[in-house]
């Protein structure tokens, strides 16, 4: 059977650090990669087109989701943002992992389409320390801001919908518990069947015996 890596779908509030979690773990798990998505959403920053968001406009996105190339699309802060399904099956066939960082929409489409899927969501510790981060980070207007922490009371209600849950308190506790989450899942049963297989033959093909 060919080799396939795990999906891995991480959410959180805005503020809640796991852009910085996800970018962490993406560079010391070997074989992790990011689910580059589409958005309508203007690049920030240093942001570059293929490495954080394949930018494109309303009606190139439109046409990919008449196409259906999407896995899952949603309307998050006014922009479209999609997974492109072609993207992400392409790594899973090679064996990769692929870590998608998507808001809670999208999260329980995938979750619907790929009941395999692992989901994380990443909790602030409080209201409080969520709002001071907003406000820390300079990136947004006052309301903006105001315009997150509400959607982010909304997004939080959904944390029992996921299989785990980082509250993300210390960062580097944090990086940790989602790198042995991502670890951890390769064994799985289903991760390991094949190989599981192969050592079984070594003993003489009892798979699937009971004694
Ligand atoms: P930002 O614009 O700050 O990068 O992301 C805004 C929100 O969109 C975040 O909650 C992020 O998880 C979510 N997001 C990013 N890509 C996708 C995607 O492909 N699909 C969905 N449903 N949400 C996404």
């Amino acid at each position: 059977m060919a080799p396939s890596g795990n999906l891995i779908i991480v959410s959180g509030p805005s503020g809640s650090g796991k852009s910085v979690l996800a970018a962490s773990v993406l560079k010391m798990v070997p074989g992790l990669t990011f689910s580059v998505s589409h958005t309508t959403r203007a690049p920030r920053g240093n942001e570059r087109d293929g490495v954080e968001y394949y930018f494109v406009d309303k009606t190139r996105f439109e046409e990919l989701i008449q196409k259906g190339e999407f896995l899952e699309w949603a309307e998050v802060y006014g922009n479209y943002y999609g997974t492109r399904r072609s993207f992400i099956d392409e790594r899973l066939a090679r064996g990769d992992d692929v870590l998608v960082d998507v808001d809670v929409q999208g999260a329980r489409t995938i979750r619907q389409r790929r009941p395999e899927a692992i989901s994380i969501f990443i909790m602030p510790p409080s209201y409080q320390v969520l709002r001071e981060r907003l406000e820390r980070r300079r990136l947004d207007k006052e309301y903006v801001i105001e315009q997150r922490l509400r959607i982010a009371c909304e997004e939080i209600k959904h944390y029992r919908d996921y299989d785990f849950l980082i509250v993300n308190e210390d960062l580097e506790d944090s990086i940790d518990k989602l790198r042995a989450i991502i670890i951890g899942s390769h064994c799985r049963m289903r991760s390991r069947a094949d190989h599981a297989k192969s050592i079984m033959a070594t003993f003489g093909g009892m798979d699937g015996k009971d004694s």
